[in-house]
């Protein structure tokens, strides 16, 4: 199966393959563990949990979310969510805690967040 999705999925494996080696994470059953803090990530097949949200199932579930994104929308996955929500992530800290929205209001994450059937505040 893992052969389809390199296929389906080849840019996010790509990157995923990247950061898993570059990072050196650690594989715990169906995700990966890494030391980089700035957050967890979800590319291709490679599900990645940042220290503050290892063994936190609510992040594994939202990240299987993007999984599940990436699966369902093949090469489009960067353009369509992993872009989209790496902008939104790195660039709108200061308008999101202005205007006190939250980081899942955005339809990358609101979306991950149905997918792994998480109810927020
Ligand atoms: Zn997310």
């Amino acid at each position: 199966m893992i052969f389809l999705w390199w296929i389906w999925c080849f840019p996010q494996m790509l990157l995923g393959l990247f950061v898993k080696i570059v990072t050196k994470a650690q594989k715990q059953d169906d995700h990966y563990h890494y030391r980089y803090r700035r957050g967890s990530v979800s590319l291709g097949e490679y599900v990645f949990l940042c220290p503050s949200h290892q063994g936190d199932p609510i992040t594994l579930r939202h990240e299987m979310g993007h999984r599940t994104q990436s699966r369902m929308l093949g090469w489009l996955y960067l353009p369509i969510i992993g872009l989209p929500s790496f902008i939104w992530c790195e660039c709108f800290k200061g308008y999101r805690k202005k205007h006190k929205i939250s980081y899942y209001s955005f339809y990358t994450e609101r979306w991950a967040d149905r997918i792994g059937k998480i109810e927020r505040e």
